[in-house]
Parts: C-alpha cells; sequence; structure tokens
C-alpha cells in the first residue's frame, strides 16, 4: 500500500508504527515537562498563558526529536525524510482528532494544535546528521520542508481540521509569538533545569 507519507509500505507495520510512535511522543511530551523543571519556570514567571504555551512548545519539540531518532532505528532503511513524515503523521493524525473531540482544549494552556503541528514539522526539517554549519535554507532544508508542509497541508485538508483554510505557512507565522516567548524563558529552562536549550543541543 502507499500510506500517508507517499512510501510503498506494508500495511500492518505501518500501522503499528503510528501507534508506537504516538504513544512515545505523549509519554516523552509529558517526561519533558518534568526533565525540563517546566513548573518550576512556569512559576518564576507568572504562569501566564504565552509562558506556558511557550514551554509546550518545548515539550513538543523535544518530544518529536527524541522520537525520530528513535524511529530511525527500526526505520533506518528509509531516507531520512520518509521517517520524519511517518513520525509526523502519526503525532498529527491522533492528537487533531483528540482536539477536534474536545475543542474547549484549544484555548488556554496549548497553542493551537494547527501551530503546534506546524512547529513539530519545521523542528523535524532541523533535525539533521553531521555538522550543522550553514545548513540553513540549503537545498535539502528547502526540499525536507516542502514535503512536510505538504504533508501538513494535505492532512489538514483530507481531514478537515481545525485551520484547514490556512496554509502550513500562513500557520507557521502565528505561531512566532510563542517562539519569541520562548526565546525570553529559555536561559532560565536551562538554569533550572540543568539541560542545554540552544537549538543545537536541545536535540
Ligand atoms: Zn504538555
Amino acid at each position: 500500500m502507499i500510506d500517508a507519507v507517499g512510501t510503498e509500505v506494508d500495511a500492518q507495520q505501518i500501522g503499528e508504527a503510528h501507534k508506537q510512535i504516538l504513544l512515545m511522543w505523549l509519554v516523552a511530551h509529558e517526561l519533558f515537562h518534568v526533565v525540563r523543571h517546566h513548573d518550576e519556570v512556569a512559576r518564576h514567571h507568572g504562569n501566564d498563558v504565552m509562558t506556558q504555551r511557550a514551554l509546550e512548545h518545548d515539550a513538543d519539540n523535544l518530544a518529536i526529536a527524541a522520537v525520530y531518532r528513535i524511529a530511525s532505528g527500526p526505520f533506518g532503511n528509509f531516507q531520512p525524510i520518509v521517517v520524519k513524515k511517518l513520525v509526523f503523521a502519526s503525532v498529527y493524525c491522533a492528537i487533531s482528532d483528540w482536539h477536534q473531540c474536545f475543542p474547549y482544549r484549544l484555548t488556554d494552556v496549548h497553542p493551537r494544535w494547527s501551530s503546534r503541528a506546524i512547529s513539530i514539522a519545521y523542528k523535524l526539517v532541523s533535525l539533521r546528521e553531521g555538522e550543522r554549519t550553514n545548513w540553513h535554507l540549503d537545498a535539502e532544508w528547502l526540499r525536507d520542508t516542502r514535503e512536510l508542509f505538504g504533508l501538513f497541508d494535505r492532512l489538514q485538508q483530507g481531514l478537515g481540521s481545525l485551520d484547514s483554510d490556512l496554509s502550513a505557512q500562513q500557520l507557521w507565522a502565528k505561531h512566532i509569538d510563542v517562539i519569541d516567548r520562548w526565546e525570553d524563558l529559555k536561559a532560565d529552562v536551562s538554569r533550572l533545569s540543568g539541560t542545554l536549550t540552544s537549538l543545537r543541543e536541545s536535540e
């Protein structure tokens, strides 16, 4: 069969992989809240909505990076972009469904799922092997962005998800205020948790 990521795969294998990837991502997301001392950081900064959203952004990014690295083991025979699309589709579909069922949860603490999802896609684009020098906007970066944002748009349209009238680029622009808040917080997250928060080390 050809699955959502556009690769010929065994249906049973891919179905199991989607479930396992989603579970790993959920557990990793919650675990990183603890590892990064997010409660303490939020208390320190007044626990306002933007602070909480920025910390959710941090947990999302760390979780997707961890899950991608893990999935790269059993799916090591696939191209990295295929594994990224598999990981992204797994997380997107389940969380999108969940948010459709519980729309009241779209407010407050978590950024809108559509914005979280595009941010997760962007994080996946940034995960590269080897030396991180001058890769930003290079051919691989552009191709991976096009592939993952394209998959995001197809999933949005196909599932009729929230904000499916907006493009990936438009949603990414809406997430910038969360990232700006994260930039304000990340030195304190690093200090309180004893972990690294620069783009490179946080992978
Ligand atoms: Zn969370």
